[in-house]
């Protein structure tokens, strides 16, 4: 493939989930040096390539604040071709950007943002550890982004929560359609061993109501004009992540930052930072 994409690793969130077994931590002493070597690391990676998406996961992008990300973003415009049409997302999380922040990641080039809202209650809010927000947080940051410009949004929602029941799980579809999004990915609580929530030993529903669950959000999303285009991923016509599908499709890309894979000729490499204690904090605290 001629054309390139490039994913971004930000190690940090507002708090941790209970559930969750990703490169992040709530610590930002780090930050300003971890944004140094990821501009060092942007700057230092050759290519030719056309980039055709680049995506901002964590973690918390916006944790780190818009002007960071504006900053890192610079430099990958600076150094590297981007398609006229290059899809630049930047995963948020409710309650870490404002409006203001939100105009200036737009202004800077971002266009898509996806946004983990997972439910629509708070009790499975809670019992997933996701104390950091609420649900109109969620909603917030979604209306802040369309006012911001973002004309394609995308929200996370999940399913197989403990305590959730169809009802609950359809009042979350209800309230995440409701808001619009051109894209919705609806993941599967997995519980991962060493995380809080895997510890708490929790009362999960059975695999037969997970799998309905999963039918009823295919159905419900269908009805609603979302296209699911692979397992977990649902978009209204033309808003398929470019990004996603490289990754569903075998494609080649570039990951720059802790903990970052690459697939390079169907050979995965996973990048490790050697900075001073940037990497040994963020990776002694995952
Ligand atoms: S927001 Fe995402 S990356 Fe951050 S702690 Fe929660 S699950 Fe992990």
């Amino acid at each position: 493939m001629s054309d390139e994409a490039l994913y971004i690793h930000i190690p940090y969130c507002r708090s941790k989930c209970g559930y969750c077994d990703f490169c992040s931590s709530p610590d930002l002493s780090t930050v300003d040096s971890y944004v140094a070597e990821l501009i060092r690391r942007v700057k230092a990676y050759k290519t030719d390539k056309v980039v055709k998406s680049v995506y901002f996961g964590g973690g918390t992008p916006t944790y780190i604040g818009a002007e960071r990300l504006c900053e890192i973003l610079r430099a990958v415009k600076e150094n590297h071709a981007l398609s006229d049409d290059c899809e630049v997302t930047a995963e948020a999380n409710p309650g870490t950007v404002g409006l203001r922040g939100l105009e200036t990641m737009r202004k800077a080039g971002f266009n898509r943002l996806s946004a983990g809202i997972q439910t629509a209650n708070e009790k499975e809010l809670k019992a997933l550890g996701r104390v950091s927000h609420t649900v109109k947080d969620g909603e917030t940051l979604v209306k802040n982004a369309r006012n911001a410009g973002f004309e394609n949004i995308s929200l996370d929602l999940m399913y197989g929560i403990p305590g959730q029941t169809p009802g609950s799980l359809d009042e979350s579809l209800d309230f995440v359609i409701s808001l619009m999004p051109e894209h919705i990915s609806a993941y599967a609580l997995r519980l991962e061993e060493n995380t809080p929530l895997y510890k708490q030993n929790p009362v999960l529903p059975d695999d037969d109501t997970v799998a309905d669950m999963y039918a009823q959000i295919n159905k419900k999303l269908k009805a609603n004009g979302y296209e699911r285009y692979e397992i977990s991923n649902f978009a209204k016509p033309g808003y398929e992540s470019r990004h996603n599908l490289r990754y569903w499709q075998g494609g080649d890309y570039t990951g720059i930052g802790v903990s970052a894979a690459s697939l390079i000729a169907n050979v995965r490499y996973c990048q490790r930072l050697r900075l001073s204690q940037t990497s040994d904090t963020v990776k002694a605290r995952t």
